[in-house]
């Protein structure tokens, strides 16, 4: 650990692995089969997130991209139609209803919790509408009451963009208990890992069915004659990322506990700092798993900003800027933007314009430390604030 005071302590690695994921490893290599359709991890670990989420219905994918593809596919999202997302999120969001050939809607997000606003979503439907897209952001649920009630009274269903939630409860109730689809990824960064992968959670064994077709070239489970009842893809998990996986399920509920305890911390910390406003927390979550720590300086310029992260990474804290607005990249523009201007959106998204220039977060690893190195966090950032 640093002896400066104001140089940030070591923090635990990321991602963390032991035994577990080691005889995983040489269990899938042993099979003597390496892909899903031969061997039982796949299906094992599908079993598991299942359970561990309420649900009963999971399809492991490649990555949590394609499990969002996937997912659209299965609500019928395509060509002619559009797909309702925060203008605030990791592009993936919007990319996955534009590679379908649909208009992705970007609507702005709450300035408190960073969530999709039930309201932007409501005053964005049109009779195109074919999915709303909320994204847990950091692992803090968006308004699932007011969203549920929205998709009821219009009848577009929810997709749950929860890359960021896995093992996270709204009012007692897992993500696979909510009524709606949820897609989560296992990237390097995320809460569970396997470096790249996906899931996808669905309430009915229905579209589940489909979408395994989907996943798997439209090729049954038991076909030997290739006959492909539907399109798709190939976005099959491998053996070996869902042996790792099944060993991060297994040590995951501690790392939560662990985030859980150390963050309301951080934020009371950060909250005393002078233009510091840590994300704030809905009271109908009742388990964060705190994806990012994540804290807003407002009325900063986002060069400013920029500033601020290149210090705190100076100083040895793994921090990041928030994300671009989508509709501010060039991507978003490439194929199925909305007919307006990128000023069009931004009038209409004020609280994702701010957000996108002064948001900073850290790595979620920063809270997995001692609980003395929480205090270390919040004095390097009032100092590089008092500094930069
Ligand atoms: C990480 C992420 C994704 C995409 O997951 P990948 O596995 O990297 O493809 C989707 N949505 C959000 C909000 C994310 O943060």
């Amino acid at each position: 650990m640093s002896g400066n005071p104001l140089e940030a302590p070591e923090f635990p690695d990321w991602p963390q692995y032991g035994d577990e994921e080691r005889v995983g490893l040489i269990r899938a290599l042993e099979q003597g089969q390496w892909w899903r359709m031969g061997g039982g991890e796949v299906d094992a670990f599908e079993r598991e997130f299942a359970e561990y989420h309420g649900s009963e219905h999971a399809l492991a994918v490649t990555n949590g991209t394609h499990a969002l593809e996937l997912a659209l596919q299965v609500l019928g999202v395509g060509a002619g139609t559009e797909v309702v997302v925060p203008a605030f999120t990791f592009i993936s969001s919007s990319q996955a209803a534009q590679r379908l050939g649909a208009v992705a809607v970007p609507v702005d997000v709450d300035p408190d919790t960073y969530a999709i606003d039930p309201a932007a979503v409501e005053a964005a439907i049109t009779p195109r509408t074919r999915a709303i897209m909320p994204v847990h952001m950091a692992g803090h649920f968006a308004d699932m009451d007011a969203l549920a009630k929205l998709s009821a009274d219009s009848g577009v269903p929810l997709i749950q963009d929860a890359a960021h939630a896995h093992g996270a409860r709204w009012q007692g109730k897992k993500v696979g208990e909510l009524g709606s689809i949820a897609a989560f990824s296992f990237q390097n960064g995320k809460l569970m890992t396997a470096g790249e992968g996906g899931a996808v959670l669905f309430p009915d064994a229905e579209s589940r069915r489909t979408a395994f077709l989907r996943h798997s070239c439209g090729r049954p489970p038991t076909d030997r004659h290739y006959f492909h009842q539907t399109s798709g893809s190939n976005f099959r998990m491998n053996e070996f990322s869902a042996a790792v996986l099944r060993a991060q399920l297994g040590r995951f509920d501690r790392q939560i506990d662990t985030r859980e305890q150390r963050w309301p911390l951080l934020a009371g910390q950060l909250a005393q700092i002078p233009g510091v406003v840590p994300q704030s927390r809905d009271e109908r979550n009742d388990r964060v798993p705190h994806y990012m720590a994540m804290f807003r300086l407002p009325g900063i310029t986002e060069e400013r900003r920029n500033a601020v992260v290149d210090a705190l990474v100076a100083r040895g804290l793994p921090a990041f800027a928030g994300f671009r607005a989508i509709y501010r990249t060039p991507g978003f523009w490439e194929t199925g933007a909305p007919d307006e201007t990128v000023d069009d959106i931004a009038r209409r998204c004020p609280n994702s314009e701010a957000i996108s220039g002064d948001t900073v977060w850290l790595h979620h690893r920063t809270l997995l430390g001692a609980e003395e190195q929480v205090g270390r966090i919040a004095d390097i950032v009032a100092d590089v604030l008092a500094t930069t």
